[in-house]
Protein backbone atom coordinates (compact mmCIF):
# COMPACT_ATOMS: atom_id res chain seq x y z
CA UNK A 1 0.00 0.00 0.00
CA UNK A 2 1.35 3.42 -0.90
CA UNK A 3 1.76 6.07 1.46
CA UNK A 4 -0.99 8.73 1.09
CA UNK A 5 0.17 11.84 -0.51
CA UNK A 6 -1.35 15.54 -0.49
CA UNK A 7 -0.61 18.74 -1.67
CA UNK A 8 -1.37 22.15 -0.20
CA UNK A 9 -1.07 25.06 -2.20
CA UNK A 10 -1.06 27.91 0.30
CA UNK A 11 0.96 28.41 3.57
CA UNK A 12 -1.64 30.31 5.98
CA UNK A 13 -3.50 29.10 8.40
CA UNK A 14 -6.22 27.23 6.64
CA UNK A 15 -3.25 25.45 4.42
CA UNK A 16 -1.00 24.68 7.71
CA UNK A 17 -4.10 23.85 10.15
CA UNK A 18 -5.54 21.32 6.88
CA UNK A 19 -2.10 19.68 7.33
CA UNK A 20 -1.97 19.00 10.88
CA UNK A 21 -5.01 17.91 11.01
CA UNK A 22 -4.50 15.38 7.85
CA UNK A 23 -1.12 14.17 9.79
CA UNK A 24 -3.08 13.20 12.92
CA UNK A 25 -5.95 11.64 11.24
CA UNK A 26 -3.92 9.32 8.74
CA UNK A 27 -0.22 8.52 10.43
CA UNK A 28 1.48 7.50 7.27
CA UNK A 29 0.69 10.67 4.93
CA UNK A 30 3.01 12.32 3.00
CA UNK A 31 2.32 16.29 2.46
CA UNK A 32 4.53 18.98 0.71
CA UNK A 33 3.11 22.32 0.83
CA UNK A 34 3.58 24.65 -2.28
CA UNK A 35 3.43 28.55 -2.04
CA UNK A 36 4.74 31.25 -4.71
CA UNK A 37 6.36 33.55 -2.47
CA UNK A 38 9.61 32.37 -0.45
CA UNK A 39 8.24 32.85 3.24
CA UNK A 40 5.15 30.79 4.95
CA UNK A 41 2.04 31.82 6.79
CA UNK A 42 0.03 34.03 4.75
CA UNK A 43 -1.84 36.26 6.39
CA UNK A 44 0.05 35.47 9.47
CA UNK A 45 3.07 37.02 8.42
CA UNK A 46 1.64 39.55 5.84
CA UNK A 47 -1.83 40.17 6.96
CA UNK A 48 -2.11 40.55 11.15
CA UNK A 49 -1.07 43.71 12.61
CA UNK A 50 2.15 44.10 13.44
CA UNK A 51 1.12 45.95 16.96
CA UNK A 52 -0.59 42.42 17.27
CA UNK A 53 2.76 40.09 17.95
CA UNK A 54 0.56 38.00 20.09
CA UNK A 55 -1.65 37.08 17.23
CA UNK A 56 1.52 35.84 14.86
CA UNK A 57 2.40 33.19 18.03
CA UNK A 58 0.49 30.64 16.39
CA UNK A 59 3.05 30.33 14.17
CA UNK A 60 5.05 28.54 16.11
CA UNK A 61 2.01 26.25 16.16
CA UNK A 62 2.74 26.01 12.50
CA UNK A 63 6.24 25.17 12.61
CA UNK A 64 5.91 22.19 14.49
CA UNK A 65 3.88 20.67 11.42
CA UNK A 66 6.83 20.82 9.48
CA UNK A 67 9.78 20.41 12.27
CA UNK A 68 7.95 17.29 14.12
CA UNK A 69 7.83 15.28 10.73
CA UNK A 70 11.03 16.07 8.91
CA UNK A 71 10.07 12.68 6.94
CA UNK A 72 6.60 13.86 5.98
CA UNK A 73 6.54 17.33 5.56
CA UNK A 74 8.44 19.62 2.67
CA UNK A 75 8.24 23.16 2.05
CA UNK A 76 8.29 24.33 -1.46
CA UNK A 77 8.65 27.70 -0.79
CA UNK A 78 8.58 30.30 -4.06
CA UNK A 79 6.88 27.83 -6.84
CA UNK A 80 3.79 29.61 -7.64
CA UNK A 81 0.93 27.08 -8.98
CA UNK A 82 0.04 28.53 -12.74
CA UNK A 83 3.31 30.30 -12.76
CA UNK A 84 5.82 27.28 -12.35
CA UNK A 85 3.34 23.97 -12.11
CA UNK A 86 0.10 23.66 -13.45
CA UNK A 87 -2.66 21.97 -11.43
CA UNK A 88 -2.12 19.26 -14.06
CA UNK A 89 0.91 18.20 -13.13
CA UNK A 90 0.29 18.57 -9.36
CA UNK A 91 -3.03 16.29 -10.02
CA UNK A 92 -0.25 13.69 -11.53
CA UNK A 93 1.69 13.67 -8.81
CA UNK A 94 -0.81 13.40 -5.50
CA UNK A 95 -3.33 11.94 -4.72
CA UNK A 96 -5.22 14.70 -3.03
CA UNK A 97 -4.40 18.06 -3.76
CA UNK A 98 -5.56 21.05 -1.51
CA UNK A 99 -6.08 24.39 -2.80
CA UNK A 100 -5.77 26.94 0.18
CA UNK A 101 -4.22 30.24 -1.38
CA UNK A 102 -6.59 32.42 0.55
CA UNK A 103 -8.66 35.83 -1.30
CA UNK A 104 -6.14 38.01 -3.57
CA UNK A 105 -8.83 40.22 -4.59
CA UNK A 106 -10.45 43.33 -3.37
CA UNK A 107 -14.68 43.86 -3.92
CA UNK A 108 -15.12 47.36 -4.95
CA UNK A 109 -16.96 50.38 -4.21
CA UNK A 110 -18.13 51.38 -7.96
CA UNK A 111 -17.51 54.90 -7.66
CA UNK A 112 -16.09 57.15 -10.49
CA UNK A 113 -12.55 57.85 -9.92
CA UNK A 114 -12.29 54.83 -7.44
CA UNK A 115 -9.17 53.78 -9.26
CA UNK A 116 -6.59 56.58 -9.28
CA UNK A 117 -8.11 57.94 -6.09
CA UNK A 118 -9.00 55.56 -3.93
CA UNK A 119 -6.36 53.17 -2.36
CA UNK A 120 -6.99 49.68 -1.23
CA UNK A 121 -6.83 48.54 2.69
CA UNK A 122 -5.29 45.24 1.53
CA UNK A 123 -2.50 46.73 0.01
CA UNK A 124 -2.15 49.16 2.34
CA UNK A 125 -1.83 46.42 4.63
CA UNK A 126 0.59 44.25 2.53
CA UNK A 127 2.34 47.47 2.19
CA UNK A 128 2.76 48.18 6.30
CA UNK A 129 3.74 44.70 6.49
CA UNK A 130 6.67 44.32 4.01
CA UNK A 131 4.37 41.76 1.21
CA UNK A 132 7.29 41.75 -1.57
CA UNK A 133 3.56 41.62 -4.44
CA UNK A 134 3.52 45.94 -3.22
CA UNK A 135 4.71 47.45 -6.21
CA UNK A 136 7.50 49.90 -6.25
CA UNK A 137 4.94 52.63 -7.51
CA UNK A 138 2.23 51.60 -4.64
CA UNK A 139 4.87 52.19 -1.94
CA UNK A 140 6.12 55.75 -3.35
CA UNK A 141 2.09 56.09 -3.59
CA UNK A 142 1.50 55.33 -0.15
CA UNK A 143 4.43 57.34 0.95
CA UNK A 144 3.42 60.04 -1.12
CA UNK A 145 -0.17 60.16 0.50
CA UNK A 146 0.68 59.65 4.38
CA UNK A 147 2.90 62.20 3.56
CA UNK A 148 0.37 65.50 2.51
CA UNK A 149 -2.49 63.78 4.06
CA UNK A 150 -4.72 65.51 6.71
CA UNK A 151 -6.97 63.10 7.02
CA UNK A 152 -8.21 60.11 5.74
CA UNK A 153 -11.47 57.82 5.51
CA UNK A 154 -11.70 54.49 5.98
CA UNK A 155 -14.68 53.00 4.12
CA UNK A 156 -16.24 49.80 5.94
CA UNK A 157 -16.69 48.18 9.23
CA UNK A 158 -14.62 45.03 9.67
CA UNK A 159 -11.19 44.53 11.35
CA UNK A 160 -9.48 45.36 8.36
CA UNK A 161 -10.18 48.69 8.69
CA UNK A 162 -9.74 49.20 12.12
CA UNK A 163 -6.35 47.68 11.91
CA UNK A 164 -5.85 50.68 8.94
CA UNK A 165 -7.11 53.25 11.26
CA UNK A 166 -5.02 51.84 13.96
CA UNK A 167 -1.78 51.78 12.23
CA UNK A 168 -2.30 54.96 10.41
CA UNK A 169 -2.68 57.28 13.98
CA UNK A 170 -0.12 54.71 16.00
CA UNK A 171 3.06 56.79 16.98
CA UNK A 172 6.41 56.16 16.61
CA UNK A 173 6.70 54.33 19.83
CA UNK A 174 4.08 52.06 19.66
CA UNK A 175 5.10 50.97 15.62
CA UNK A 176 9.47 50.40 16.07
CA UNK A 177 8.93 48.21 18.36
CA UNK A 178 6.95 45.69 16.06
CA UNK A 179 7.73 44.00 12.85
CA UNK A 180 6.16 46.16 10.57
CA UNK A 181 7.95 46.81 6.90
CA UNK A 182 11.03 49.28 6.91
CA UNK A 183 9.41 51.28 4.37
CA UNK A 184 5.99 51.86 5.95
CA UNK A 185 7.88 52.59 9.02
CA UNK A 186 9.99 55.63 7.99
CA UNK A 187 6.57 56.81 6.08
CA UNK A 188 4.22 56.28 8.94
CA UNK A 189 6.31 58.51 11.54
CA UNK A 190 6.51 61.03 9.30
CA UNK A 191 3.08 60.93 8.67
CA UNK A 192 0.68 64.39 8.43
CA UNK A 193 -2.06 62.07 9.52
CA UNK A 194 -4.35 63.99 11.89
CA UNK A 195 -7.89 62.57 11.50
CA UNK A 196 -8.81 59.46 10.60
CA UNK A 197 -13.16 58.64 9.86
CA UNK A 198 -13.97 55.15 9.91
CA UNK A 199 -17.56 55.05 8.04
CA UNK A 200 -19.94 51.95 8.10
CA UNK A 201 -22.83 52.22 5.96
CA UNK A 202 -25.23 50.72 8.36
CA UNK A 203 -25.54 51.16 12.17
CA UNK A 204 -23.52 50.02 14.71
CA UNK A 205 -25.17 46.89 15.86
CA UNK A 206 -24.19 45.91 12.59
CA UNK A 207 -20.88 46.36 12.34
CA UNK A 208 -18.25 43.40 11.33
CA UNK A 209 -15.49 44.39 13.71
CA UNK A 210 -14.76 42.07 16.71
CA UNK A 211 -15.00 43.61 20.79
CA UNK A 212 -11.56 43.06 21.28
CA UNK A 213 -10.35 45.05 18.43
CA UNK A 214 -13.49 47.74 18.76
CA UNK A 215 -12.17 47.79 22.48
CA UNK A 216 -8.70 48.34 21.75
CA UNK A 217 -9.59 51.41 19.61
CA UNK A 218 -12.21 53.05 22.56
CA UNK A 219 -8.29 53.05 24.65
CA UNK A 220 -6.47 54.33 22.07
CA UNK A 221 -3.65 57.07 23.93
CA UNK A 222 -2.00 58.43 20.10
CA UNK A 223 -5.61 59.50 19.61
CA UNK A 224 -8.99 60.59 20.88
CA UNK A 225 -11.68 58.34 19.68
CA UNK A 226 -14.78 59.94 18.75
CA UNK A 227 -18.87 58.46 18.12
CA UNK A 228 -21.96 60.61 17.55
CA UNK A 229 -24.48 59.65 20.22
CA UNK A 230 -27.24 60.67 17.65
CA UNK A 231 -25.97 57.81 14.95
CA UNK A 232 -25.92 55.69 17.71
CA UNK A 233 -29.34 56.32 18.53
CA UNK A 234 -30.27 56.46 14.26
CA UNK A 235 -29.51 52.85 13.90
CA UNK A 236 -31.72 51.49 17.34
CA UNK A 237 -34.73 50.39 14.55
CA UNK A 238 -36.94 47.90 16.38
CA UNK A 239 -34.95 45.34 14.62
CA UNK A 240 -31.57 46.45 15.49
CA UNK A 241 -32.87 46.51 19.83
CA UNK A 242 -34.13 42.49 18.57
CA UNK A 243 -30.52 42.13 17.94
CA UNK A 244 -28.96 43.74 20.53
CA UNK A 245 -31.19 41.83 23.20
CA UNK A 246 -30.46 38.71 20.83
CA UNK A 247 -26.79 38.89 20.74
CA UNK A 248 -24.41 39.40 23.43
CA UNK A 249 -21.11 40.44 20.76
CA UNK A 250 -23.68 43.25 19.86
CA UNK A 251 -24.98 43.98 23.03
CA UNK A 252 -21.75 44.31 24.75
CA UNK A 253 -20.07 46.57 21.54
CA UNK A 254 -23.54 48.81 22.04
CA UNK A 255 -22.64 49.20 25.47
CA UNK A 256 -18.76 50.38 25.29
CA UNK A 257 -19.59 52.66 22.22
CA UNK A 258 -22.61 54.10 24.41
CA UNK A 259 -19.79 54.21 27.35
CA UNK A 260 -17.06 56.32 25.18
CA UNK A 261 -19.97 58.94 24.51
CA UNK A 262 -18.23 62.13 26.14
CA UNK A 263 -14.99 60.65 27.43
CA UNK A 264 -11.56 62.26 25.84
CA UNK A 265 -7.99 62.06 25.79
CA UNK A 266 -5.80 65.20 25.45
CA UNK A 267 -4.35 63.39 21.75
CA UNK A 268 -3.99 65.39 18.96
CA UNK A 269 -4.97 62.92 16.22
CA UNK A 270 -8.44 62.44 16.14
CA UNK A 271 -10.46 58.73 14.81
CA UNK A 272 -14.37 59.50 13.95
CA UNK A 273 -16.01 56.45 14.17
CA UNK A 274 -19.14 57.15 12.30
CA UNK A 275 -22.19 54.83 11.05
CA UNK A 276 -25.19 54.76 8.51
CA UNK A 277 -22.92 56.40 6.08
CA UNK A 278 -22.61 55.49 2.26
CA UNK A 279 -20.06 56.54 -0.19
CA UNK A 280 -21.52 58.77 -3.04
CA UNK A 281 -19.30 61.08 -4.33
CA UNK A 282 -15.62 61.31 -4.30
CA UNK A 283 -14.82 65.32 -4.56
CA UNK A 284 -11.96 66.56 -6.29
CA UNK A 285 -10.31 70.03 -7.08
CA UNK A 286 -9.94 71.59 -10.35
CA UNK A 287 -6.13 69.73 -10.79
CA UNK A 288 -8.33 66.26 -9.78
CA UNK A 289 -6.83 66.08 -6.43
CA UNK A 290 -8.61 64.33 -3.98
CA UNK A 291 -10.85 66.89 -1.85
CA UNK A 292 -12.77 64.97 -0.13
CA UNK A 293 -15.73 62.15 -0.23
CA UNK A 294 -19.65 62.35 -0.16
CA UNK A 295 -21.94 60.32 1.64
CA UNK A 296 -24.92 59.51 1.85
CA UNK A 297 -26.89 59.25 4.83
CA UNK A 298 -28.63 55.77 5.31
CA UNK A 299 -31.75 54.42 6.91
CA UNK A 300 -31.96 50.95 8.12
CA UNK A 301 -34.55 48.44 6.94
CA UNK A 302 -35.52 44.90 7.37
CA UNK A 303 -36.16 42.07 9.90
CA UNK A 304 -33.43 41.65 12.48
CA UNK A 305 -30.43 40.34 11.55
CA UNK A 306 -31.42 40.90 8.07
CA UNK A 307 -31.31 44.77 7.95
CA UNK A 308 -29.96 46.40 4.70
CA UNK A 309 -29.38 50.42 4.32
CA UNK A 310 -31.09 52.91 2.33
CA UNK A 311 -30.20 56.08 0.72
CA UNK A 312 -31.97 59.09 2.33
CA UNK A 313 -30.93 61.40 -0.32
CA UNK A 314 -29.34 63.63 2.11
CA UNK A 315 -25.27 63.83 1.94
CA UNK A 316 -22.66 65.24 3.76
CA UNK A 317 -19.64 66.13 2.71
CA UNK A 318 -16.25 64.91 4.54
CA UNK A 319 -12.78 66.39 3.40
CA UNK A 320 -10.12 63.99 3.24
CA UNK A 321 -6.99 63.72 1.14
CA UNK A 322 -7.07 59.97 1.78
CA UNK A 323 -9.37 56.90 0.94
CA UNK A 324 -9.09 54.25 2.23
CA UNK A 325 -11.46 51.02 0.74
CA UNK A 326 -11.85 48.40 3.01
CA UNK A 327 -14.87 46.42 2.08
CA UNK A 328 -13.47 42.71 2.04
CA UNK A 329 -11.49 40.73 0.04
CA UNK A 330 -12.27 38.18 -2.84
CA UNK A 331 -10.74 34.70 -4.13
CA UNK A 332 -9.18 34.73 -7.70
CA UNK A 333 -9.56 31.31 -9.82
CA UNK A 334 -6.43 29.58 -10.61
CA UNK A 335 -7.23 27.37 -13.02
CA UNK A 336 -10.35 27.85 -15.86
CA UNK A 337 -11.21 24.08 -15.17
CA UNK A 338 -12.40 24.89 -11.68
CA UNK A 339 -16.00 25.41 -10.62
CA UNK A 340 -15.73 29.35 -9.58
CA UNK A 341 -18.60 31.59 -8.28
CA UNK A 342 -17.41 34.75 -9.41
CA UNK A 343 -19.79 36.68 -7.06
CA UNK A 344 -18.63 35.67 -3.91
CA UNK A 345 -15.23 35.30 -4.93
CA UNK A 346 -14.81 31.23 -3.92
CA UNK A 347 -14.42 27.93 -5.52
CA UNK A 348 -17.61 25.68 -5.84
CA UNK A 349 -17.33 22.80 -2.98
CA UNK A 350 -19.40 20.18 -1.66
CA UNK A 351 -19.61 18.29 1.21
CA UNK A 352 -17.23 20.32 3.26
CA UNK A 353 -14.08 20.75 0.85
CA UNK A 354 -14.36 18.55 -2.44
CA UNK A 355 -14.07 20.59 -5.34
CA UNK A 356 -13.76 17.24 -7.52
CA UNK A 357 -12.39 13.80 -6.99
CA UNK A 358 -8.69 14.37 -5.47
CA UNK A 359 -9.31 18.17 -5.41
CA UNK A 360 -10.18 20.41 -2.37
CA UNK A 361 -10.61 23.46 -1.43
CA UNK A 362 -9.87 25.33 2.62
CA UNK A 363 -10.02 28.16 4.12
CA UNK A 364 -10.86 31.82 2.84
CA UNK A 365 -11.20 30.40 -0.93
CA UNK A 366 -13.71 27.93 0.26
CA UNK A 367 -15.92 30.14 2.46
CA UNK A 368 -14.87 33.30 1.90
CA UNK A 369 -13.19 36.36 3.44
CA UNK A 370 -14.74 35.56 7.10
CA UNK A 371 -13.02 34.61 10.50
CA UNK A 372 -10.54 35.09 12.74
CA UNK A 373 -7.36 32.81 12.52
CA UNK A 374 -9.10 30.40 14.95
CA UNK A 375 -12.18 29.51 12.68
CA UNK A 376 -9.62 28.08 10.12
CA UNK A 377 -9.77 25.26 12.09
CA UNK A 378 -13.09 23.79 12.30
CA UNK A 379 -13.09 24.55 8.52
CA UNK A 380 -9.61 22.68 8.20
CA UNK A 381 -11.28 19.57 10.04
CA UNK A 382 -14.46 19.60 7.37
CA UNK A 383 -11.89 19.42 4.62
CA UNK A 384 -10.00 16.77 6.10
CA UNK A 385 -12.78 14.44 6.57
CA UNK A 386 -13.29 15.22 2.82
CA UNK A 387 -10.28 13.70 2.23
CA UNK A 388 -9.88 10.88 4.28
CA UNK A 389 -13.60 9.85 3.24
CA UNK A 390 -12.41 9.69 -0.58
CA UNK A 391 -9.34 7.65 0.49
CA UNK A 392 -10.68 4.32 -0.71
CA UNK A 393 -11.75 5.84 -4.09
CA UNK A 394 -7.07 7.07 -4.47
CA UNK A 395 -6.66 2.93 -5.26
CA UNK A 396 -3.43 3.56 -2.93
CA UNK A 397 -2.09 -0.01 -3.92
CA UNK A 398 -2.50 0.28 -7.52
CA UNK A 399 -1.70 3.92 -8.29
CA UNK A 400 1.23 4.82 -9.55
CA UNK A 401 2.16 8.76 -9.56
CA UNK A 402 4.72 10.74 -11.45
CA UNK A 403 8.37 11.80 -10.65
CA UNK A 404 8.55 13.55 -7.77
CA UNK A 405 8.08 17.46 -7.67
CA UNK A 406 11.35 18.60 -6.71
CA UNK A 407 12.52 16.77 -9.37
CA UNK A 408 10.23 18.23 -11.42
CA UNK A 409 10.70 21.90 -10.42
CA UNK A 410 14.73 21.30 -10.74
CA UNK A 411 14.16 20.34 -14.34
CA UNK A 412 12.20 23.85 -14.72
CA UNK A 413 15.46 25.51 -13.15
CA UNK A 414 12.45 26.79 -10.42
CA UNK A 415 15.21 28.10 -7.40
CA UNK A 416 13.11 26.14 -4.88
CA UNK A 417 13.07 27.48 -1.17
CA UNK A 418 12.93 24.64 0.70
CA UNK A 419 12.28 24.89 5.12
CA UNK A 420 16.06 25.33 5.73
CA UNK A 421 16.54 28.04 2.68
CA UNK A 422 13.50 29.68 4.70
CA UNK A 423 14.81 29.21 7.51
CA UNK A 424 18.11 30.99 6.88
CA UNK A 425 15.50 34.07 6.03
CA UNK A 426 14.17 33.88 9.60
CA UNK A 427 17.67 33.43 11.15
CA UNK A 428 18.36 37.11 9.18
CA UNK A 429 15.55 39.08 9.81
CA UNK A 430 15.85 38.35 13.67
CA UNK A 431 19.49 38.98 13.52
CA UNK A 432 18.55 42.74 11.62
CA UNK A 433 15.72 42.79 14.68
CA UNK A 434 18.25 42.21 17.45
CA UNK A 435 20.31 44.85 15.66
CA UNK A 436 17.84 47.87 15.58
CA UNK A 437 17.38 50.12 18.14
CA UNK A 438 15.30 49.75 19.72
CA UNK A 439 15.43 45.69 19.36
CA UNK A 440 12.51 44.81 17.24
CA UNK A 441 10.69 41.41 16.83
CA UNK A 442 12.49 41.05 13.14
CA UNK A 443 12.91 43.28 10.45
CA UNK A 444 11.61 41.41 7.48
CA UNK A 445 13.16 41.79 3.92
CA UNK A 446 10.58 43.30 1.76
CA UNK A 447 11.07 41.89 -1.95
CA UNK A 448 11.41 38.79 -3.77
CA UNK A 449 14.70 39.11 -4.35
CA UNK A 450 16.13 40.27 -1.39
CA UNK A 451 13.97 37.14 0.44
CA UNK A 452 15.76 34.90 -2.30
CA UNK A 453 19.09 36.12 -1.61
CA UNK A 454 18.79 35.29 1.87
CA UNK A 455 17.33 31.81 1.44
CA UNK A 456 20.39 31.10 -0.86
CA UNK A 457 23.07 33.31 1.80
CA UNK A 458 23.68 35.26 -1.77
P1 LIG B 1 -15.56 42.35 6.76
O1 LIG B 1 -15.50 41.95 8.17
O2 LIG B 1 -16.40 41.53 5.85
O3 LIG B 1 -16.05 43.88 6.72
C1 LIG B 1 -16.33 44.52 5.53
C2 LIG B 1 -17.04 45.82 5.81
O4 LIG B 1 -17.24 46.49 4.57
C3 LIG B 1 -18.43 45.67 6.43
O5 LIG B 1 -18.61 46.69 7.39
C4 LIG B 1 -19.36 45.88 5.23
O6 LIG B 1 -20.63 46.41 5.55
C5 LIG B 1 -18.58 46.91 4.46
N1 LIG B 1 -18.96 46.94 3.05
C6 LIG B 1 -19.00 45.92 2.16
N2 LIG B 1 -19.35 46.37 0.94
C7 LIG B 1 -19.53 47.71 1.07
C8 LIG B 1 -19.88 48.72 0.17
N3 LIG B 1 -20.12 48.47 -1.12
N4 LIG B 1 -19.97 49.99 0.64
C9 LIG B 1 -19.72 50.28 1.92
N5 LIG B 1 -19.37 49.36 2.83
C10 LIG B 1 -19.28 48.07 2.41
O7 LIG B 1 -14.13 42.36 6.06
P2 LIG B 1 -12.66 42.76 6.53
O8 LIG B 1 -12.64 43.85 7.50
O9 LIG B 1 -11.94 42.87 5.26
O10 LIG B 1 -12.15 41.44 7.30
C11 LIG B 1 -12.05 40.18 6.64
C12 LIG B 1 -11.99 39.09 7.72
O11 LIG B 1 -10.70 39.13 8.37
C13 LIG B 1 -13.03 39.28 8.79
O12 LIG B 1 -13.57 38.06 9.17
C14 LIG B 1 -12.23 39.90 9.94
O13 LIG B 1 -12.79 39.66 11.22
C15 LIG B 1 -10.90 39.19 9.77
N6 LIG B 1 -9.84 39.98 10.42
C16 LIG B 1 -9.64 39.76 11.74
C17 LIG B 1 -8.70 40.53 12.41
C18 LIG B 1 -8.50 40.30 13.88
O14 LIG B 1 -8.93 39.27 14.39
N7 LIG B 1 -7.86 41.22 14.58
C19 LIG B 1 -7.97 41.52 11.77
C20 LIG B 1 -8.21 41.72 10.41
C21 LIG B 1 -9.15 40.94 9.75
P3 LIG B 1 -21.97 45.51 5.47
O15 LIG B 1 -21.90 44.65 6.68
O16 LIG B 1 -23.04 46.49 5.46
O17 LIG B 1 -21.86 44.69 4.19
Amino acid sequence: MNALRCCVVGTGPSGFYTAKYLLQANPSCIIDFVERLPTPFGLVRFGVAPDHQEVKSVQSDFIKVVEDHPNRVRFFGNVGLGRDVSLEELKKRYHAVVLAYGAEKDRELGLKGEKELVRSAREFVAWYNGHPDVPQSTCEEFERVVAGAKDCVVVGNGNVAIDCARILLAGREKLEMTDIAPRALTALVKSSIKTVTMVGRRGHPQASFTMKELRELTKLTDAKFVVKAEELDMGMTSASVEEIEKHRPIKRMDALLRETLGKTNDAEKILNMRFLLNPYEILTNNQGDLTGFRLERMSLSGVADNQTAQGTGKFEDVPCQMILRSVGYKGTSIDPSIPFDSKRGVVVTHDGGRIAHGLYAAGWLKRGPTGIVGTNIPDAHETVNCIIKDIPTFNLATTSLESDLMDFLIAKNVRVVDWNAYLKIHAAEIEQGQKSTPIRPRVKFETTEQLIKAAFGE
